[in-house]
């Protein structure tokens, strides 16, 4: 994309009213637009990233059988009356609205009685499970404290599964194949090394642990007690010796850190099914309650927690993985030599499928244009000069580093291939 085709315009000073980091930044680089406390719209770089997320999260959700659906904001009351959940005493965080004619509904906090009333035509027999379905997009939920930017949103872009299986055995297959897909997730988004699995309180209705997946952060309002050799973590919301026990952890192993809940994993039982009357017939005709799971991500939180994790003084430094383009091209100057050079490398990128912003400003210095280059956080920045041009080469430098090559093309394409 040639950046005078793009809307939105970098900006120098902090958005008034925004404390965190990670919404000052975004908003910044334009890659968010704040309508209120805790809700945001996503502009064309911000869309980028959170749609590069999501690829990453479907992707692993396909590969251990999820079947992808998208179920609706608006909720009727009924479904969330057979678990007594549509009651403010016992969610206290609901959007709700209403019919003209009065009718209450849900606006989507979580969808655990949808997706099970949905299942209800389908699921009767064993042969109809094991079964696994998910979901990525907004949720909306009524956060006492929204100051956190796209971290704690009221409205905010999750992935939410549900798993269904026909005993315990079974279930706990299913959790850990999802953990371990939770993991290969943590790892392509680039935060893999610094995410830990920690035990966590399961709920009301269970004996065991929940799984939150906690990446280290200062801004993070967990606390959380990290075994780094084991890759294991306590939240300190539970952390007894008796569940140092149960975990196999030791506490002198143990260190303190801050961290920001990334993901979360919950043994359901069949707290939901039974409610809502969903069971199987088995091989001998007898009716069997059916064990649920749940597995959420917090699509939009994490593109958050990255901004805060990783940027630098000069702005946002994105994974590659992740970033709205891996490449942003920079021709100094305007002479024709050196604009024709620039277009065909632009193309040649281009047709080599690498996403790459070409800032063709002609009335913005080379300084303004690295300047935003690093802000945006770009991986990968190229220059095309007078000075590269004689050398039939380019200027490459990584947004991580300090360090400028000269390339010719072929060794830039080699090093972005490999990175
Ligand atoms: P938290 O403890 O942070 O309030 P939660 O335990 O209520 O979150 P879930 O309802 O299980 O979270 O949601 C699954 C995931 O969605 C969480 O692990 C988190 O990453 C993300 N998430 C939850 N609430 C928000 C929010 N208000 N804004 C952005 N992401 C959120
Ligand atoms: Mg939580």
């Amino acid at each position: 994309m040639k950046r005078t085709e793009l809307f939105t315009k970098t900006s120098k000073t902090t958005p008034a009213g925004e404390v965190a980091k990670n919404a000052q930044l975004l908003i910044r680089a334009g890659y968010i637009h704040k309508e209120m406390a805790g809700v945001y719209a996503y502009l064309p770089l911000g869309l980028r990233v959170l749609e590069n997320i999501k690829q990453i999260v479907r992707e692993e959700m396909n590969a251990i059988g999820g079947q992808e659906l998208s179920m609706t904001v608006l909720q009727p009351r009924d479904v969330w009356e057979k678990t007594n959940r549509f009651d403010d005493a016992v969610v206290d965080n609901w959007f709700k609205t209403k019919l003209k004619d009065g009718t209450e509904l849900g606006v989507g906090l979580t969808h655990e009685e949808p997706v099970v009333d949905a299942l209800i035509p389908y699921v009767s027999s064993y042969k109809d499970l094991p079964l696994s379905v998910y979901q990525i997009g907004p949720k909306f939920r009524n956060e006492l404290r929204a100051k956190s930017g796209i971290l704690r949103g009221r409205e905010f872009v999750m992935k939410d599964m549900y798993s269904f299986a026909r005993n315990q055995a079974e279930h706990d297959e299913l959790y850990e194949k999802t953990a371990a897909a939770y993991t290969k997730i943590y790892d392509r988004l680039g935060i893999g090394a610094e995410t830990y699995r920690t035990a966590a309180d399961g709920g009301y209705f269970t004996e065991r642990f929940s799984d939150e997946y906690q990446t280290l952060s200062d801004v993070g309002e967990d606390t959380i007690y990290v075994d780094k050799a084991k890759k294991l973590a306590i939240n300190k919301e539970i952390y007894t010796d008796e569940n140092l026990v149960k975990l196999g952890l030791n506490r002198q192993d143990l260190v303190e850190e801050k961290s920001v809940e990334v993901g979360n994993i919950f043994p359901l039982e069949s707290k939901y099914s039974d409610a809502l009357d969903l069971y199987y017939t088995d091989e001998r005709g007898q009716r069997q309650s059916i064990i649920m799971g749940c597995y959420g991500i917090g699509v939009s939180r994490i593109m958050g927690a990255i901004v805060e994790k990783f940027a630098d003084e000069q702005g946002i430094v994105w994974p590659v993985a992740i970033a709205p383009f891996k490449i942003c091209l920079i021709n100094v100057g305007t002479d024709e030599n050196v604009v024709k050079f620039t277009i065909n490398l632009y193309k040649k990128l281009q047709e080599k499928g690498v996403e790459v912003l070409w800032d063709d400003r002609v009335d913005v210095r080379p300084g303004e244009k690295f300047a935003d280059a690093d802000l945006m956080g770009i991986p990968h920045r190229v220059v095309v000069s007078a000075k590269t041009l004689a050398q039939n080469s380019v200027e490459y430098k990584a947004r991580t580093s300090e360090e400028t090559l000269i390339l010719t093309i072929d060794e830039l394409l080699k090093k972005i291939a490999c990175i």
